[in-house]
């Protein structure tokens, strides 16, 4: 009997999911996805201004979100990847896993969303820098802002080599959360 209830369940829900596909086929059905299905309603939806890579530092994260709702008036517009040094985190040879992952969500991101920029954000006093590169650059701001300058325009002529028609903007916070363009 278990088995029975197990494949009727999920019968009904194959049942469910095909309606719901034919509904969408036919036009109009993304509204009602949202009601029933919100996640392949978002899927659907299909068009997502950015995809944003920045570093998972703790003290940040309420800063980032500021920038990128208040600032940037890009509230729940954007993909957002997170790894350890962003742009270091993305080109360094000591976590290739975490080059694949970069490529793999800027893939995902392109194909579900159609993002047609990615924001790259750096920031001072970095914790994976130093645990990278191997200094403390945070003593030396100068110092610091041309070694970040340096990493976010690699990955940046990375980006663009592989994807000509995205746009690359490269920036640098502080720990005060004020954001620099890099040019
Ligand atoms: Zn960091």
């Amino acid at each position: 009997m278990k088995h029975c209830c197990a494949h009727d369940e999920t019968a009904t829900i194959e049942t469910t999911r095909r309606s719901f596909l034919q509904l969408a086929a036919l036009g109009g059905g993304v509204s009602l996805l949202a009601a029933v299905l919100p996640t392949t309603n978002a899927l659907a939806a299909g068009q997502t201004e950015a995809l944003l890579l920045s570093c998972m530092d703790f003290r940040l994260m309420d800063d980032v979100e500021r920038y990128m709702s208040a600032d940037r008036k890009l509230a729940n517009s954007y993909d957002h990847i997170v790894l350890a040094g962003a742009s270091l985190g993305a080109i360094t040879s000591k976590y290739p896993a975490w080059n694949k992952t970069f490529w793999q969500h800027l893939d995902i991101a392109i194909k579900l969303d159609s993002i047609h920029k990615v924001i790259v954000m750096d920031h001072r006093d970095c914790g994976a820098y130093k645990v990278i590169l191997g200094e403390d650059f945070a003593k030396d701001p100068a110092k610091e802002t041309a070694v970040h300058t340096t990493q976010l325009k690699k990955l940046s002529a990375l980006i663009q080599k592989k994807y000509p028609k995205l746009e690359v903007e490269l920036l640098l916070m502080g720990l005060e959360g004020k954001v620099e363009v890099i040019s």
